[in-house]
């Protein structure tokens, strides 16, 4: 059983500069939705005053993960580290229903397999009339212990999935790369790895595309089952080692900051050199570019008014947050000709999305949808760019009824089409 050590959670000097920076906080005003609170329920249950039941179940299971409390804490507490082991106990804890743990874990378990989640979509599709659009039908979401369905079936996309294991770079070759695609990235977003392949085409690299990667591991260990997490992310090393590559590129905030951190996962276990060797190639494709320096995209792109194109940027908190990365994407979509970039307000607050929370805690999701929707409308931009698969669905949900249409994309899909890459399959 994963356990908290003291000394981590002594870090907390209670000086509640993270406060501000915490969606729930700022939706509730309440110290217990606050990094801070939670800290302390965590200490609380290490020193065994309470257990993980009622309302301190609660609070840890309204925390997004997000991680936008690490940056703003001074004294260095890692909350991200902190909540997985929150949430690892609290899956456990007898107040947990064993319904609700069996469904959370098929949910998980069919997300992390592409061909089996992609069935499953066509299926929800088909019964969609019936299922009322609804991203989880009404008793499943019931097992789950939730009482209502705010997420709605992602579309079907037209772009195929499957890619070739290698391709060939254009112009003067500047290495070699290899590209993650994801589990549920790949069956949602298939156009996104294909941009991100062209991108990286484009820009001197050959691309390797591992075959039968499946999944990082990332949605099991935010989600309180590390042991799941840790058998996927072996898996998926041994998918990319003996590979000699430059870089192990991610377009997934979520999972490129998992695998940066599998020395952490795999500590303490004869795996831990091996992670800490992977993790140290792992690169998102925002972060790649701007390190390599991007090769300039030629063609302009065009606003609906046939002006420049007016673009906003959400920052992904997974990219943001704990990988520290905010200015690279912002370098790369400044260079694109005729695209200007109007910053979002509150950008590196979360959406709601964060991973499969949508799902889980209904209410607080919309409210952060409904808080970043009224933001990005609010710049005026007729796309707004995020680095991570959950945001790109959540943000399209939120944007898809409103009678001026907003696109959503990835940075590298806007990139791709100003390299106007005949690759990307568009
Ligand atoms: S991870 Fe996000 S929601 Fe959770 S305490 Fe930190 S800032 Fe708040
Ligand atoms: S900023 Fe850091 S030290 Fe201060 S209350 Fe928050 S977690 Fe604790």
């Amino acid at each position: 059983m994963y356990s908290f050590r003291q000394e981590e959670l002594l870090q907390c000097i209670h000086c509640g500069l993270c406060l501000q920076a915490c969606p729930t906080y700022l939706e509730e005003g309440n110290e217990a939705s606050s990094p801070r609170g939670r800290i302390y329920l965590m200490r609380a249950v290490a020193e065994g005053r309470i257990e993980w039941r009622g309302k301190a179940l609660t609070h840890i299971d309204q925390c997004l993960g997000c991680r936008a409390c690490e940056p703003a804490c001074p004294s260095g507490v890692a909350y991200g580290h902190l909540i997985e082991i929150a949430r690892a106990q609290s899956e456990h804890s007898p107040a947990r229903p064993r319904r609700q743990r069996v469904a959370k874990r098929l949910l998980l378990n069919l997300m992390v397999r592409p061909a089996a989640f992609a069935f499953t979509l066509r299926i929800g599709h088909l019964l969609s009339p019936l299922l009322g659009g609804r991203a989880l039908p009404v008793p499943l979401a019931r097992l789950l212990g939730v009482h209502s369905v705010v997420a709605q079936l992602p579309p079907i996309p037209r772009t195929p999935g499957r890619l070739s294991s290698v391709y060939p770079p254009l112009g003067e070759r500047r290495g070699r790369v290899a590209v993650l695609t994801g589990c549920v990235a790949s069956v949602l977003f298939p156009q996104v790895n294909r941009a991100t392949v062209a991108v990286l085409q484009h820009n001197g690299f050959e691309v390797i595309v591992p075959p039968r990667q499946g999944c990082c591991g990332a949605l099991h260990v935010h989600n309180g089952f590390p042991e799941e997490g840790r058998r996927l992310a072996l898996h998926l090393m041994s998918r990319f080692e003996g590979e000699p590559v430059d870089a192990i590129v991610v377009n997934a905030a979520g999972c490129g900051s998992t695998m940066k951190e599998y020395g952490r996962l795999f500590e303490c276990t004869p795996h831990a050199e091996r992670a800490c060797a992977f993790s140290s190639k792992v690169k998102d494709v925002m972060e790649f570019l701007a390190e390599v320096g991007v090769r300039a995209p030629q063609r302009p792109l065009v606003g609906r008014d046939g002006k420049e194109l007016v673009v906003t940027y959400h920052d992904a908190c997974h990219l943001a947050h704990a990988q520290g990365i905010r200015q690279q994407p912002r370098e790369v979509i400044r260079g694109i000709p005729r695209v200007r970039l109007v910053e979002l307000p509150e950008a590196e607050v979360c959406c709601g999305s964060a991973g499969i929370y949508n799902l889980l805690q209904p209410e607080m999701a919309a409210r952060l949808l409904r808080r970043k929707v009224d933001r990005i409308v609010a710049t005026g931009a007729e796309a707004v760019l995020t680095g991570n698969p959950g945001c790109l669905a959540w943000l399209a949900q939120g944007l898809r009824t409103l009678p001026r249409p907003v696109e959503v994309l990835h940075p590298v899909e806007l990139l791709s089409r100003a390299y106007d890459a005949p690759h990307t399959g568009r």
